[in-house]
């Protein structure tokens, strides 16, 4: 997930560890490839100064220069950092589906997994939550994107609600509503029309869809490989719909990680899942201390 990121690192307090005493200077020089492997793996420049400073505050003191194991202790301050800049508050992954049927509402641009992502989040409803789930698919524009999500849905064994030619998403979505109130379902998830790139037609979609069921929770699914990119498609996508949280696809690849590290830091936002692959199986939720543990090897 980190590989780039975590071999950079790794190279650097490798060093630090094995030097023994070390100076404020020694430090400094270390937290500098730091910063700059951070900006490798694209994180954003603010977060990576702002996560520079934080570090060389705590760890260029006497109490970790005089210490017996100057280096270890700051790969530690490094590890609670990371830790603090990937953390969102309360449990991580915990979603507010209580009062059913709760909408969760997922939105995105095309391409960033949000079908696919969809599905996984509904088989982990219902196999590990016991949720009775409803999916629903918006995307009116690309009949092969509904199919999708049915095909997904018979797969994992989640009800899909039926495709009904020629509805726009609102009536859909109204349909999606009234059948999982009468459905007794926990959940149901609107899966809504992505495109290449963020326009005024696609925020006025959801937004329309949102006003519907004022979800409960908007995720945002988003490329993680995407990198900065993927920041501001979520500053956008807060700015005009409002999002809860976020879920970071494509994370099992060649990844530079960036996203991961600025996502909450920019925006506010939690990451809440990681996609780690193309199986309905491989999502994962988003554990910082698990995260940091990854990124320090
Ligand atoms: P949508 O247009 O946003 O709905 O995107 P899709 O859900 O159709 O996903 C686009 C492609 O990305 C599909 O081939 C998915 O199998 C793939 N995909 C989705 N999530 C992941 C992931 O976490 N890892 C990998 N490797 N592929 C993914």
């Amino acid at each position: 997930m980190f590989e780039n990121l975590s071999e950079r690192l790794g190279s650097v307090f490798d060093r630090l560890t094995k030097q023994g005493a070390l100076t404020e200077d020694d430090v400094k020089t270390a937290l500098r490839e730091v910063r700059v492997a951070l900006l490798e793996a694209d994180v954003s420049l603010p977060v990576a100064r702002n996560f520079i400073k934080a570090v060389e505050k705590k760890a260029t003191g006497q109490a970790v220069t005089k210490s017996v194991t100057p280096g270890q202790q700051v790969v530690k301050i490094v590890h609670d950092e990371l830790i603090e800049v990937l953390r969102g508050e309360g449990e991580p992954g915990a979603l507010r589906i209580d009062n059913p049927p709760a909408p969760i509402l997922m939105v995105g641009l095309q391409g960033g997994g949000k079908t696919t992502t969809t599905a996984k989040l509904a088989k982990r409803l219902k196999e590990r939550d016991g949720k009775k789930v409803l999916m629903a698919s918006l995307d009116v524009n690309r009949p092969a994107a509904m199919e999708q999500l049915a095909i997904l849905g018979q797969q994992i064994g989640v009800d899909t609600l039926p495709i009904v030619k020629g509805e726009d998403p609102v009536t859909i979505t109204k349909r999606a509503k009234t059948q999982a109130s009468l459905g007794g379902y926990d959940v149901y998830m609107l899966d809504t029309a992505g495109r290449l790139s963020i326009d005024d037609e696609l925020m006025a979609q959801v937004e329309a869809v949102r006003d519907v069921v004022n979800p409960r929770e908007t995720l945002l699914v988003v490329d993680g490989l995407t990198g900065q990119d993927a920041v501001h498609t979520a500053e956008n996508f807060d700015e005009r719909i409002g999002i809860s949280g976020v879920v970071l696809t494509r994370m099992d690849g060649d990844g530079r990680g960036g996203a991961a590290l600025s996502m909450r830091a920019i925006t506010g936002k939690p990451i809440k899942f990681v996609g780690l692959g193309e199986k309905m199986d491989a999502l994962e939720t988003f554990e910082p201390e698990r995260i940091a543990g990854r990124i320090l090897g």
